[in-house]
């Protein structure tokens, strides 16, 4: 049993190695990205709120998404939960840390998918097509313009994680480059060993 989190930019693929997760070790994934989409379609006053945020590619504030993942912990995973696009912020990051403790649970790596900017809009139009080629909602922010703010956001709050994870010696990086099944095996590798 093993806690993780995935760290990296949108479109580093960090969803699909979550899903792979899930399916192979029967880890509980935590998508923040996902929980806010769905807050979104519920039609809450939250829900209106994060919607505006997110589809300028902007982050949602911190007490949001906290609150969110506080609640999901609740129920437990004795497989383990992997943290997808949580934590996003330093302040995040401290709060899951409070969050773990309380509940007596560790955290066990922070795996960093290391990318090449320059190809993730592509990785990103080409996320768009394939949902519209499969009828699938097409993310409004999924568009070239506003990953370029998502990315912004990206290096200006959350890339401060590689240096606050690498200093707790929790950080693990990885080719996220690499094919999707090398970046499996990479990512298998990294829960074996710890
Ligand atoms: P994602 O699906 O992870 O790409 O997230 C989509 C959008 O949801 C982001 O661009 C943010 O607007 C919002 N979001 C997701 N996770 C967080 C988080 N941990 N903190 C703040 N905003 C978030």
């Amino acid at each position: 049993m093993a806690n993780i989190i995935l760290l990296g930019p949108p479109g580093a693929g960090k969803g699909t190695q979550a899903e792979r997760l899930v399916a192979g070790r029967g880890m509980v994934q935590l998508s923040t990205g996902d929980m806010l989409r769905e807050a979104k379609s519920s039609g809450t006053e939250m829900g209106r709120k994060v919607a505006e945020v997110m589809e300028r590619g902007a982050l949602v504030t911190d007490e949001i998404v906290i609150g969110l993942i506080e609640e999901k912990l609740e129920k437990g995973a004795p497989g383990g939960f992997i943290f997808d696009g949580f934590p996003r912020t330093l302040k995040q990051a401290d709060a899951l840390a409070d969050l773990l403790s309380r509940k007596g649970l560790n955290l066990d790596a922070v795996i960093e998918l290391v990318v090449d900017d320059t190809a993730l809009v592509g990785r990103i139009v080409k996320r768009a097509d394939e949902a519209r080629a499969k009828g699938q909602p097409v993310r409004k922010d999924d568009t070239p313009e506003v990953f370029e703010i998502r990315l912004r956001e990206y290096y200006k709050n959350t890339a401060p994680l590689i240096g606050y994870y690498w200093a707790k010696k929790s950080l693990r990086q990885i080719d996220g480059m690499a094919e999707m099944g090398a970046v499996s095996a990479a990512v298998a590798k990294v829960l074996d060993n710890s």
